[in-house]
């Protein structure tokens, strides 16, 4: 009840405040018209991005060629670049000053999968390298938006006087939930107003409130036993293997008896070394899935006792190391009902006959659901006209949501049912429909800058629901403790080994007009080959 008073007086003083917004609104138009002219300037500099960024097939703490290309850009541009903030190297900021006013952060992520390498642009499942990772999120697509919006708004701000101050950082690893923690802890965030956040889909909208996303801790529990003759000595012998299985059997009994809304998984990535020889070293890393902090430390407190467990009964010792951490989401009102008025104002890309063609040969080949490239843009999403929650994935974003107002803005770059985290995502990711779907993106994000350097009442509006609202029931309360770093260890040694194969197939935009053409592949391919 109180909630619902306290919403209600909320959207009463929203309403009151409707006048002097809409007012401004109007005036601001000719600006967003302008900011939305750069942005289709840049239609081309966006389509080169998407496309490099796609060729690079960089996983998580190894986006060195992201970070050294999209930062080259920025340098260009007038913007101050730092390398390796918050003691990750492929991390950094891009700052422009423009004296005193908000400063707005924007960043979007960038990593890869591993194994999920494709050529982009046919309608079949078909690795580019096999065995590389690769873009089967479509995390190419974000920062190239990121940086035309904000390439956009300076033009728009310079030109017009208007002060404020931009920051762009980068998602590195976000597969891996594993930096944006640590960016707030380093206090990349303790002088910015707000911040604005994208990803990609296959959709164009945004959301404000607990989004239902899950927290998450992703922890290596690392077993230590005593090797022996596994045949000759078995009982001089103490396996590390039995605890994992162990801890894993005594986890999926567990389970039954967790709430609905939990989500954990794993993966043994070390099981020993060879039958004859008693496992004396073992790794499971798991991921632990909730919906608040505290029950995301409850589940990851569960995880650590049995694992504890399966250490006494197999006669081995366990450690652990944090790998990241991920907050759940809550997006901002005022923010989001910015920016929605914004995507509105964009809308869709206008797609070709060839796009549709296109989306529709891939789920057809694929066996997939068929459904067009969306033509109408979402309504905001809401609290009220969600469905509720019954648990599901995570975004490291969720972080920096519990210190600075933030939203997320899904832009359209990819096709409809393709499924997640798989190569199928990755299909669209270096074709029109992703180029298209950043541009429309980058627009919504530059007149949103423009909206939160033009309206201080946005601002504080936006603060003062993230104090009065979002942090009414729950304080930002991660696991991480001092002694946890960033994993940045993590995908070095496969890079290592690949990236010489991987550099073979890097974009050549002084060359090709597109991925797509350097790759020879004729679009739209209707047909898989
Ligand atoms: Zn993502």
């Amino acid at each position: 009840m109180m909630m619902m008073k306290r919403s209600m007086k909320l959207l009463t003083a929203l309403l009151m405040a409707s006048t002097p917004l809409a007012a401004h609104a109007k005036a601001s138009t000719a600006l967003k018209k302008e900011a939305i002219a750069e942005v289709d300037e840049q239609a081309k500099l966006v389509q080169e991005m998407v496309d490099s960024v796609y060729s690079f097939q960089e996983p998580g703490f190894q986006e060195f060629q992201t970070a050294e290309y999209l930062t080259g850009i920025l340098a260009k541009n007038g913007f101050t670049i730092t390398m390796g903030v918050a003691g990750i190297p492929t991390a950094w900021t891009a700052t422009w000053d423009n004296g005193d006013g908000p400063t707005v952060a924007l960043g979007s992520d960038v990593d890869g999968l591993l194994g999920l390498s494709q050529i982009p642009g046919v309608p079949q499942i078909k690795p580019l390298i096999p065995g590389a990772p690769g873009h089967g999120e479509g995390h190419n697509s974000g920062m190239p938006l990121i940086v035309a919006a904000a390439i956009a708004a300076k033009e728009v701000m310079t030109k017009h006087g208007i002060k404020g101050k931009l920051m762009l950082w980068p998602g590195v690893a976000e597969e891996l939930l594993a930096t944006k923690a640590f960016y707030v802890r380093a206090g990349m965030f303790k002088d910015v107003d707000v911040s604005i956040f994208t990803h990609v889909a296959s959709s164009f909208g945004t959301s404000y409130g607990d989004s239902g996303n899950n927290g998450m801790v992703s922890v290596e529990y690392t077993f230590k036993g005593i090797t022996s003759h596994a045949a000759a000595s078995p009982w001089s012998g103490r396996s590390a293997l039995d605890a994992v299985e162990l801890m894993n059997i005594a986890w999926n009994m567990r389970r039954e008896h967790l709430p609905l809304t939990q989500r954990s998984h794993y993966v043994i990535t070390n099981g020993g070394g060879q039958p004859n020889i008693v496992p004396g070293e073992a790794t499971v890393w798991y991921y632990f899935r909730e919906q608040t902090f505290q029950s995301v430390r409850d589940l990851y407190n569960t995880g650590s006792d049995i694992a504890e467990a399966a250490a006494k009964a197999t006669g081995t010792f366990v450690s652990r190391r944090v790998l990241g951490y991920a907050a759940p989401n809550f997006g901002n009102k005022p923010l989001a009902e910015a920016a929605h008025a914004n995507i509105e104002m964009v809308g869709m890309p206008k797609w070709s006959s060839e796009d549709q063609a296109f989306a529709k040969a891939v789920q057809e080949a694929l066996k997939f659901k068929v459904e067009p490239l969306k033509t109408k843009v979402e309504p905001l999403s809401t609290p009220e006209n969600r469905k509720p929650s019954t648990g599901g994935g995570s975004d490291d974003i969720g972080d920096i949501m519990w210190t600075v107002p933030t939203i997320t803005i899904r832009f359209p770059s990819n096709i409809p049912s393709m499924i997640g985290h798989n190569v199928t995502s990755a299909i669209a990711m270096a074709t029109p429909v992703a180029h298209k779907g950043a541009v429309a993106g980058a627009k919504a994000v530059a007149l949103t800058v423009l909206d939160v350097m033009t309206t201080p009442k946005l601002v504080s509006d936006a603060k003062t629901y993230f104090q009065t609202v979002q942090l009414k029931d729950q304080k930002y309360d991660p696991v991480l403790t001092a002694e946890d770093q960033p994993a940045i260890h993590l995908n070095k040694e496969l890079m290592d080994r690949i990236r010489p194969e991987l550099k073979k197939y890097y974009y050549d935009p002084s060359k090709y007009d597109s991925y797509l053409d350097q790759l020879g592949v004729s679009y739209p391919q209707l047909t898989p080959q």
